[in-house]
């Protein structure tokens, strides 16, 4: 036989194979005869591989095992004939569907005939099955063609019995690639229509039907395709080829445009539905790439699994599965390092219970060898390991062989997964960030594959931290909790509805808020809460507001880069942080009192974070929007100290002073300060100066001192009564003359009053101040804030941070800020 020639002469061609989704009804068959008519056009030889119409298979087997059983399998039967019956007779018109219709009535009568058979005698075998199973992919091919030659193409119904051959291992087949590389061959060279193909079905020696093992549709194609040397072979499914992770646990997972045999095998073998991986090895040996399109979607070009990918569509990983219900076996003993063959008799005993290994790791330090396997085997492991080594445990070279449950594997898949040193540390942060700890981890079966043993509970959370980190470049997504949507809170929402379109197009960052809680209750939607209708939501829920509970929502949830965003400013939240943290949930606040209570707590709250990867951040506390935390932290981390701080810290205070520097009564310039909402309710608050004492604990904790609350000395510039009385109005014009006897006093040196926080030499103090003119402050406006920070080596000219420093829009974009940081932390 000429191959060679034979070979070249048909290079051209496609195979074509639909599953049984792509042909589940009359519309759906109708769209895969468009699909088929196309590509004809464009591509000039193709062949058509058939499956079963979509549940036909599982029915048929539902039947047989009826009839064993001795129940009532007719009426099954009777649906199945019906339907295909109902689906050709809206697709296909008089005259041409008697021969159709003839088809399919005549192959019910042979299939009732024969499971009856199976009824009278009570007798089933894999054998029967085969053949009952067959009547699938036999009625579906011969719709298929019959629909073709009626719209107009030549094709020919294929009974792939007389192409491939096999053994007698019913139930999954093997193929005899000799004779069926020869008879498909042969086949093709002497038909030149359009051959349409049953999928899954097979031949034995000596004509018995067989069947290749579920979903063997594939594989048909596949061989066909390798025998004939088919220039691609295109799989027609439900969905957009192979996408990155499964959609139902990462959401933002998408199509790939190319991979690898091996990467596609290796992500099958790590429970991704690709394709079954021994369909793809004929295809594979010849190097014919195999493109995985969507019926639903044909726009979509499909994945190819090919020998090489393609260098566009490169990437550092290219998929992430998992395996649920998976348990770690370990088996420990300090015989296992000096004993030799322990790891490979720990293997066959497993293989002869044909229990196959996931993924296995083996500690040098820790004599310990651990394997996943699917926790169905786990029981039947121990216990035949146990047996196994009965003389080594009885000796004490082995001293434990245990289990542990409630794992699942994660695998990473990609050809540079190995290759590229970076890929695994970030694989590690991102879990690491998420609080996540592998219990074992190995390269698997292949050096493109890591695998990842952890708890079953952080799997979802797992995934998506690491679909973010790996496909950065697409995308990163940030979930938001919103605790006090007050003045604060809601300018911050509206600013997360501005910026939405740049955060997603620009810095390819989504935030999500999926929980929001004001003082009365709180409303959750795990997949996101539309903003434009956020109050209506919150004032609809029937959920009460209760802060632990809150808490756990957001810790049981366990979504990947979860931040809590803290804006309600009372000291009951500030409980939520450490147990917020112990789930690495981050922390974001504007409000000043987690870091203004004891040292002690301060540092636990830090340390919380840190140890379990969470990020906490409060640069709104001081300043709003300006850098002025940041300006101090970069100056600790770049090895600098900061030795003075000098500011005028409250943007309310400024303003009033600023007013009155200039002639203005001070009652007046007080209630304007109300009314422009840059102060308290009770301005008082803000005139007590304790917001500006706060204010520069903060600044003072982060150079890295440390001090308490009570450590700072208020000069107050008030008396008592003041703070007092009842009306405010009273009050303050009551101090009207103190104010502007001060003023006066200060203007005769030519210098102005400004409340300044102070620190040097280990000393903090707060109050008012004669400025003189030559004092870079002597100048500020408005509602300004001014930190100067003489430091270490800024000691002639300190660094001054100035700006607007007040205001529920500042302040939320000083959060924003911070989201920010976050978001670019994750690079
Ligand atoms: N119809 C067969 C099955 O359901 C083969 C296939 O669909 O590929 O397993
Ligand atoms: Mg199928």
């Amino acid at each position: 036989m000429s191959w060679q020639l034979k070979l070249q002469s048909i290079k051209k061609m496609k195979i074509l194979k639909f599953g049984g989704s792509s042909i589940c009804d009359s519309v759906r068959i109708k769209t895969a005869a468009d699909i088929i008519t196309r590509s004809h056009k464009e591509c000039g030889e193709i062949a058509v591989v058939v499956s079963a119409i979509h549940g036909v298979t599982d029915k048929l087997i539902e039947t047989a095992k009826k009839a064993y059983r001795g129940e009532n399998y007719k009426d099954i039967l009777n649906e199945l004939e019906d339907r295909h019956l109902a689906i050709v007779r809206e697709l296909i018109s008089a005259p041409e569907i008697d021969p159709t219709i003839n088809f399919i009535k005549k192959s019910f009568a042979e299939l009732q005939e024969f499971v009856h058979g199976i009824w009278i005698l009570g007798e089933i075998t894999n054998r029967t099955l085969d053949y009952v199973m067959s009547y699938g992919e036999l009625i579906s091919t011969k719709i298929i063609a019959d629909l073709l030659n009626k719209i107009g193409l030549n094709a020919d119904y294929v009974d792939s019995r007389k192409l491939i051959n096999t053994d007698l291992n019913y139930g999954a087949a093997n193929v005899n690639f000799n004779l069926t590389n020869w008879n498909i061959l042969n086949h093709f060279k002497n038909n030149k229509n359009i051959q349409v193909v049953t999928g899954f079905v097979a031949c034995g020696p000596n004509n018995e039907t067989t069947t290749l093992g579920r979903g063997g549709s594939d594989y048909t194609a596949s061989i066909i395709g390798a025998a004939l040397q088919v220039e691609e072979i295109e799989i027609w499914t439900n969905v957009d080829g192979v996408l990155t992770a499964d959609p139902k646990i990462v959401s933002s997972a998408f199509s790939l445009e190319s991979l690898t045999y091996e990467e596609a095998m290796e992500l099958s073998h790590f429970g991704a539905r690709v394709i079954h991986p021994p369909t793809m090895l004929p295809a594979m040996n010849r190097k014919i790439p195999i493109r995985i399109r969507n019926s639903f979607n044909p726009k979509f070009e499909g994945t190819v699994i090919a020998e090489k990918e393609i260098p566009s569509a490169q990437s550092l990983v290219k998929g992430i599965a998992s395996i649920e219900q998976v348990s770690l076996l370990k088996v420990r003993g300090e015989g296992i390092l000096q004993t030799v063959g322990i790891a490979s008799r720990i293997f066959s005993t497993l293989a002869r219970k044909q229990i196959e290994a996931i993924l296995i790791t083996q500690s040098s330090s820790e004599h310990s060898i651990c394997l996943a396997i699917t926790s169905d085997n786990i029981r039947t492991a121990r216990e035949e390991l146990e047996v196994e080594f009965r003389l080594e445990r009885h000796l004490g070279h082995i001293s434990e062989i245990s289990s542990e449950t409630d794992v699942s594997v994660v695998a990473v898949v990609g050809e540079q997964v190995q290759n590229i040193p970076g890929v695994t540390g970030k694989i590690f942060d991102a879990l690491g960030r998420n609080g996540i700890t592998p219990k074992a981890f190995a390269f698997g079966s292949s050096v493109r594959t890591l695998g990842l043993v952890i708890p079953h509970n952080d799997l979802k959370k797992a995934m998506n931290a690491l679909h973010d980190q790996l496909f950065l470049s697409r995308q990163k997504t940030l979930n938001l909790f919103i605790l006090g949507p007050g003045l604060v809170g809601s300018a911050l929402i509206d600013l997360l509805q501005d910026q939405r379109d740049f955060l997603q197009n620009k810095l390819r960052t989504i935030l999500k808020v999926i929980g929001i809680a004001n003082r009365k209750k709180m409303f959750f939607k795990d997949n996101g809460i539309d903003l434009s209708e956020w109050r209506k939501l919150l004032d609809e829920s029937m959920i009460k507001t209760n802060l632990q509970e809150f808490t756990n929502y957001v810790k049981n949830l366990n979504a990947a880069n979860s931040i809590v965003i803290e804006c309600t400013g009372s000291e009951d939240t500030v409980e939520q942080y450490i147990p917020l943290f112990e789930g690495s949930v981050s922390i974001i606040t504007s409000s000043k009192i987690a870091n203004t209570l004891s040292t002690d707590l301060y540092e636990r709250i830090r340390n919380t974070a840190a140890q379990n990867g969470a990020m906490f951040r409060y640069s709104a506390n001081v300043g709003a929007a300006l850098p002025i935390i940041d300006s101090i932290k970069n100056i600790v981390h770049s090895g600098d100290t900061v030795e003075k701080i000098e500011a005028v810290l409250s943007g309310t205070l400024s303003y009033i002073f600023n007013k009155v520097n200039a002639g203005s009564e001070f009652h007046k310039a007080v209630l304007e300060a109300k009314s422009l909402g840059y102060s308290e309710s009770d301005p008082r608050i803000d005139l007590s100066g304790k917001d500006v004492a706060r204010k520069l604990l903060i600044l003072i904790r982060e150079a890295g001192y440390k001090m308490e609350i009570a450590d700072i000395k208020v000069e107050s510039f008030l008396p008592k009564e003041f703070f007092e009385e009842i009306n405010l109005e009273k009050a303050l014009i009551s101090v009207n003359k103190l104010i502007s006897k001060k003023i006066s006093d200060a203007k005769k040196s030519d210098k102005v009053l400004m409340f300044i926080a102070k620190y040097e030499d280990g000393k903090a103090k707060i109050g008012l101040e004669e400025i003189s003119s030559s004092h870079p402050f002597y100048h500020l406006s408005g509602n300004d804030n001014i930190v100067a920070l003489t430091t270490r080596t800024l000691y002639r000219q300190p660094l001054v941070v100035r700006g607007s420093g007040a205001g529920a829009k500042l302040t939320a974009s000083g959060i924003f800020n911070d989201i920010l940081h976050i978001a670019n932390s994750m690079s």
